[in-house]
């Protein structure tokens, strides 16, 4: 899958030719890139994303890596396995809240010319924004947002209108609806919905 790029001004097109990234070589790396890709893992950081993430979208070595991470955080960063499923963004809270991002997300594609990371950054910002405007608890992490860019570019999750409301959800790729309709017009159980909020929250801990 195509990483994010945080290592010039323009975003390649990773998502339609799905080309390799080239890494620049230590000779021509410039002091303002580097600065750059220093500036987005430390906002990457402050916002709580996993250490791999940082490793697959700067060409900053492990080593300082980890001492942005500590010097940023106060502390070594987590070691468990990073969240591959796609799943998690099929159940109720997070679904809503993730296609809360990913709008987000996609009209600052289409209306701003920033690199992808940066895109991500600022998209995860305004997504905590809305959380914040109505009171909620944010739901998806960082580390979940990059995921699900990831699973969305990969074909493995898409982008769909609801036929009730014409909001667009998250929904998974292989899944066939004629008429689907979201988690909002079509709320689960009040039981379903307590065991899924405290599974999404257990989640940001991720
Ligand atoms: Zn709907």
């Amino acid at each position: 899958m195509p990483p994010f790029s945080c290592r010039g001004s323009r975003p390649p097109n990773f998502a339609s030719d799905g080309g390799p990234v080239v890494k620049a070589t230590p000779a021509k790396k410039s002091v303002i890139a580097e600065a750059q890709q220093i500036r987005c893992a430390v906002e990457m950081i402050e916002l709580g994303a996993r250490l791999q993430l940082l490793q697959e979208e700067t060409s900053l070595s492990r080593e300082r890596l980890l001492k942005l991470f500590k010097e940023v955080t106060g502390k070594s960063p987590s070691k468990g396995m990073l969240p591959y499923s796609t799943d998690w963004f099929m159940t109720w809270q997070p679904n809503i809240h993730s296609s809360l991002f990913l709008g987000i997300y996609q009209f600052l594609e289409k209306n701003a010319p920033l690199p992808r990371l940066e895109r991500l950054i600022k998209s995860y910002r305004l997504y905590l924004e809305q959380i914040a405007v109505s009171g909620e608890e944010a739901v998806l992490s960082i580390t979940r947002a990059w995921f699900l860019i990831r699973f969305l570019d990969a074909g493995m999750l898409q982008f769909k209108p609801c036929t009730a409301c014409g909001g667009h959800f998250v929904i998974h790729a292989q899944d066939l609806y004629d008429e689907f309709v979201c988690g909002i017009c079509r709320p689960p159980s009040r039981a379903g919905k307590t065991r899924k909020t405290s599974l999404a929250q257990a989640s940001l801990e991720i």
